[in-house]
C-alpha cells in the first residue's frame, strides 16, 4: 500500500467504538483497533441470543450478514445521536465451500461510521476451527470427542441425543468432572441411550474462534486505516477482483484474477490494481484448453 494513503493520523484516534456482543469479542477485537486507530472498543452487552444460538435452541432470523447488522445497530437505536461508531461480529460454520469435509470458520465484521455515514463490512475464511459434532454412547468415545475438540480450552455443549429437546442442555462445559457428569445426566435422558456432543463455538469459549475473529478484526482496523484518494474518507480497499489473466500457452482468457479493484466506501471512485500473485500471464496448467 501507498504510503500517501496513510494519513499521519487515523480518523478513529481517541474516539469509542461500540461493539456489540454477548461474549467477551472486545479480546479480540480491542487491541488491532488501538494499536491500527488509536480508537478505544467498548462492549455494549445484550443478549444476542435473541438473534439465534449456534446450538439450535433459536434459530437464526435472517442471513449472517442481516445478522450481524442488526446486531450493530443495536446500540446507535438505542442510545440515539450519542453513538458515532459500531462495531458487529457474527460467525457461520460448515463445510469449506470448496474444499468438502473440511470444517471451516467464516466470520463477518460489521462497521457502521455516522460522523462519514458509511456502513462497512468484510469477512474472513478460516479452516482453523474445532467446529464438530456427534453422538457418543461410552466414557471411551466421550473422551476421544474431546481430546480431537482440543477440550477442556475449547468447550463443549452435551444434551440426551434428541437433537429437537432443548430441556435439558450442558453449554459451556470445560472441566472433566463437568463433562462426565453432563455426559451421565444426558444419557440417562436419552430415548437411545446415547449423549448428542458438540464443540461450543461462543467465542469466550472457544479459543480458536477468537483468533479468528482477531484476524478479522485486524483486516478490518488495516482498511479504516486507509482513505480514499479522491474524497478522504476512511475505508478504502480492495472491494472486488476481475478475473480473466491470460494463458502464456494459447492466450485465452483465465480464471485467475487479472485485476483487484480498490474503492471507496462513499463516493464512485476506483483504482485497479495488479492483483497479489504479481504474474503478467498465467501459467498453461490453469487454462481450460492447453490443461482441459
Ligand atoms: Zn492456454
Ligand atoms: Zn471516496
Amino acid at each position: 500500500m501507498e504510503e500517501h494513503r496513510l494519513k499521519p493520523r487515523s480518523s478513529y484516534a481517541g474516539s469509542c467504538i461500540i461493539l456489540t456482543t454477548q461474549h467477551a469479542k472486545s479480546i479480540a477485537v480491542a487491541p488491532s483497533f488501538w494499536n491500527k486507530l488509536g480508537a478505544s472498543v467498548l462492549e455494549y452487552v445484550v443478549d444476542t441470543d435473541q438473534l439465534g444460538t449456534f446450538s439450535g435452541e433459536i434459530k437464526r432470523k435472517g442471513n449472517a450478514l442481516e445478522c450481524v447488522r442488526r446486531k450493530c445497530e443495536w446500540p446507535l437505536d438505542r442510545f440515539g445521536d450519542k453513538i458515532e461508531f459500531a462495531l458487529a461480529n457474527e460467525g457461520s460454520f460448515g463445510p469449506h465451500p470448496r474444499i468438502p469435509f473440511l470444517p471451516c470458520d467464516q466470520e463477518i465484521m460489521y462497521f457502521i461510521d455516522r460522523r462519514h455515514s458509511f456502513h462497512l463490512y468484510l469477512s474472513h475464511l478460516s479452516e482453523k476451527t474445532n467446529y464438530q459434532m456427534d453422538t457418543v454412547d461410552s466414557l471411551e468415545a466421550l473422551h476421544k470427542f474431546a481430546k480431537i475438540a482440543k477440550f477442556p480450552s475449547h468447550a463443549l455443549i452435551l444434551r440426551p441425543n434428541n437433537r429437537e429437546s432443548t430441556e435439558l442442555i450442558f453449554k459451556g462445559v470445560n472441566s472433566q468432572p463437568a463433562l462426565e457428569e453432563a455426559f451421565l445426566q444426558s444419557r440417562k435422558h436419552a430415548l437411545d441411550g446415547s449423549v448428542w456432543i458438540e464443540t461450543d463455538m461462543r467465542a469466550q469459549f472457544n479459543p480458536s474462534r477468537m483468533a479468528v475473529i482477531g484476524e478479522l478484526a485486524e483486516k478490518l482496523a488495516e482498511r479504516l486505516a486507509l482513505h480514499c484518494p479522491e474524497c478522504g474518507i476512511p475505508g478504502w480497499g480492495k472491494v472486488r477482483v476481475e478475473t480473466g489473466l491470460t494463458c502464456s500457452g494459447c492466450g485465452s482468457k483465465t480464471q485467475l484474477i487479472k485485476h483487484e479493484i480498490y474503492g471507496c466506501t462513499k463516493c464512485p471512485y476506483e483504482e485497479t490494481h495488479q492483483p497479489a500473485h504479481g504474474l503478467e500471464q498465467a501459467e498453461p496448467e490453469h487454462c481450460q484448453y492447453c490443461n482441459p
